[in-house]
């Protein structure tokens, strides 16, 4: 009778377990404190509805600067001046909340707010077919002194979460940003793109590599065209382009 009763207590527990892993944990939402399901590693979640009302991009874009484009062609910019990077990936509008929730990751050091974030990169990534997919990922070079200033460079953190669910193997130093340029807000393309030139250098070779750079927001795509760019002069075949957000005026979908 003891073991009868030793054996349902051991498995009323393996049961319960199992239903924990499968459910997840109830942790209160980042943005409202609603409980929310998270899986049993995380740290931090967000509710059902507070994932729903996240800016998620849905409409027809440019494949290449992932711009609004009446059916998903190719917008005038790219036909006129292609930028470095054959294409880009994005699965949110970089608007109200994901703002506030990168400003909390970067500026307020929430390491984990930046893996729940990431793993918003991986929808748009599991479109790809295998032969789309990248053969080596980077993070947006940050200057050591910005590095230094902030703690961490948020995009490699990004880019880590990518390496870690994808398997692509993460390339740290290959490269750099060597000039520590003043911040881009507020600045047009054009000012942007001068400001940028000999920002990046690259160590290595990229012989026939197919790119991902990892960053947080797309705004003109100058940061991404310059480092694109330097990776092409070392050899790379195609960069492809992983935002979590791409700024667009206020009136785009
Ligand atoms: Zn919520
Ligand atoms: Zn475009």
């Amino acid at each position: 009778m003891k073991n009868f009763y030793n054996r349902l207590k051991f498995n009323h527990i393996k049961v319960y377990q199992q239903l924990q892993q499968w459910l997840g944990t109830s942790l209160p939402c980042v943005l409202c404190d609603a409980p929310a399901t998270a899986p049993n590693h995380a740290h931090l979640a967000l509710c059902a509805h507070c994932i729903d009302v996240l800016p998620w991009y849905h409409a027809p874009r440019c494949p290449q600067c992932a711009l609004p484009t009446v059916s998903g062609t190719l917008c005038g910019i790219c036909l006129q001046h292609a930028p470095a990077f054959d294409h880009t990936l994005t699965p949110f509008r970089y608007a109200y909340p994901l703002d506030r929730l990168l400003h909390q990751f970067k500026y307020h050091q929430q390491l984990s707010l930046g893996h729940l974030l990431a793993n918003s990169l991986l929808s748009p990534l599991s479109t790809l077919t295998e032969n789309a997919r990248p053969e080596v990922v980077m993070a947006m070079p940050m200057h050591r002194n910005r590095v230094q200033a902030r703690g961490f460079n948020h995009a490699l953190e990004l880019a880590k979460q990518v390496q870690q669910q994808w398997q692509i193997p993460l390339d740290i130093a290959g490269c750099t940003r060597v000039l520590d340029t003043p911040t881009q807000a507020g600045m047009d393309m054009k000012t942007r793109t001068r400001n940028l030139r000999g920002a990046f250098a690259t160590q290595r070779s990229w012989q026939g590599q197919h790119v991902m750079v990892v960053d947080d927001v797309m705004t003109t795509g100058a940061s991404m065209h310059a480092v694109a760019k330097v990776l092409k002069q070392a050899g790379a075949s195609r960069v492809t382009a992983l935002v979590l957000a791409r700024t667009l005026k206020s009136d785009e979908p």
